[in-house]
């Protein structure tokens, strides 16, 4: 199985398609939806997660570009240099996915990749930089 965050952007008339949910019952794909930014009659932005075979993402890339989606894999990620941070708790209150979450039992701040959706608000908040966005 393969899990990829992709980056799309919905021309305004596929607005009120229903897509997305394509990639589940046509695709057999698991899909995430990490950000989204879609009103009627405007276009749309999405970060999405996938999970699957490579061939059905592959797949459900090509269904989704025959709207005219346009698909940008996200090849960024976020590094958290643990061993520098000082849980001062400071990006807590940014992170909104609670991927940078605090660990009750050492009190020491964590990163779970999984749930961050690379929204980049903990990198302003932490005055210690100890937070970085990294490129492929
Ligand atoms: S980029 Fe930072 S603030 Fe945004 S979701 Fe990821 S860990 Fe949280
Ligand atoms: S703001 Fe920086 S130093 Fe403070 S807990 Fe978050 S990552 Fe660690």
């Amino acid at each position: 199985m393969e899990k990829i965050k992709v980056i799309l952007t919905f021309p305004k008339e596929t607005i009120n398609k229903p897509i997305i949910c394509h990639l589940n019952t046509d695709y057999h794909l698991i899909s995430n939806i990490l950000r989204a930014n879609v009103m009627p009659r405007e276009v749309g932005k999405m970060v999405l997660e996938l999970e699957g075979e490579e061939k059905d993402i592959k797949d459900g890339i090509k269904y989704l570009e025959s709207f005219g989606v346009e698909v940008i894999p996200v090849s960024k990620e976020l590094r958290f240099k643990e061993e520098e941070c000082i849980s001062c708790g400071a990006c807590l209150a940014v992170c909104a996915s609670q991927a940078l979450f605090m660990d009750l039992e050492s009190f020491e701040v964590k990163f779970d990749r999984d749930l961050c959706i690379l929204c980049e608000h903990c990198v302003k908040a932490c005055p210690l930089r100890v937070i970085e966005v990294t490129f492929d």
